[in-house]
């Protein structure tokens, strides 16, 4: 039978908002039990930012737990046992499918429900993919995207598997730029493609990589 839990406060989303705002729950004196992150990802929050930088790096690459929520703003770094401490619960590997804001209920893709009093909504974005626009052959094991933990594992495999290979990053913004530059430094000859003349400061929200 599928499960049922009730909180005071629940976070939709695991990513670097929850981290920030469970570390001020923390400070404001959550009781345990009373708090709950819910998150399609594996892991307890962690500063995104990291993806597209160190962790891409062919030597000393930065790697869980190493960079948990909150050390990117030079705070203490949150680890799993950190929220076990306080009392607040992970609930990780949970993708929530339905929202049904009048009773106040969560409902997994698994078919768990969770009920809360307030609900912090921290979904973040997500990347726009070829798949979106009906592309043929968007499915691809050689197009990769950069937003979570597992695209950037994916991305790692990809560079370890097709040594000193070709790469096309689509996206002119920092995310491609920094994407570019880590696959320069793993020995890729790297085209980029951008609509603009010129690279973009503007965050990019969709990106691809093909390796040939
Ligand atoms: C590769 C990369 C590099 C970046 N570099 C920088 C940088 O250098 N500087 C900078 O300022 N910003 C950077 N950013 C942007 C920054 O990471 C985001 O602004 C930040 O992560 C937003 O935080 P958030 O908590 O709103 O969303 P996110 O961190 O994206 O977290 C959203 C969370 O919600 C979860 N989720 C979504 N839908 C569901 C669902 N239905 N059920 C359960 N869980 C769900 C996701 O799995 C994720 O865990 C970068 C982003 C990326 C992808």
């Amino acid at each position: 039978m599928a499960s049922e839990k009730h909180f005071k406060y629940v976070i939709l989303g695991g990513g670097v908002a929850a981290g920030y705002a469970a570390r001020e729950f923390g400070k404001q004196g959550v009781q345990p039990g009373e708090l709950a992150i819910i998150s399609k990802e594996s892991v307890a929050p962690y500063e995104r930012p990291a993806l597209s930088k160190g962790y891409l790096f062919p030597q000393n690459a930065a790697r869980l737990p190493g960079f948990h929520t909150c050390v990117g703003g030079g705070g203490e770094k949150l680890l799993p046992e950190w929220y076990t401490e306080k009392g607040i619960e992970l609930i990780l590997s949970t993708e929530i499918v339905k929202a049904d804001l009048a009773s106040k209920t969560l409902t997994s893709a698994a078919g768990a429900t969770f009920t809360y009093e307030t609900l912090l909504i921290a979904t973040g974005s997500s990347t726009i993919k070829l798949i979106d626009f009906g592309v043929q052959g968007a499915e691809s094991n050689n197009i990769l995207y950069l937003r979570e933990i597992d695209d950037a594992d994916k991305l790692v495999a990809a560079m370890q598997a097709k040594k000193d290979g070709k790469a096309v990053v689509v996206g002119g913004g920092y995310i491609g730029l920094e994407l570019s530059a880590a696959l320069k430094i793993n020995n890729f000859d790297v085209t980029m493609v951008y609509p603009e003349p010129w690279c973009s400061k503007s965050d990019c929200s969709c990106l691809l990589s093909l390796f040939f």
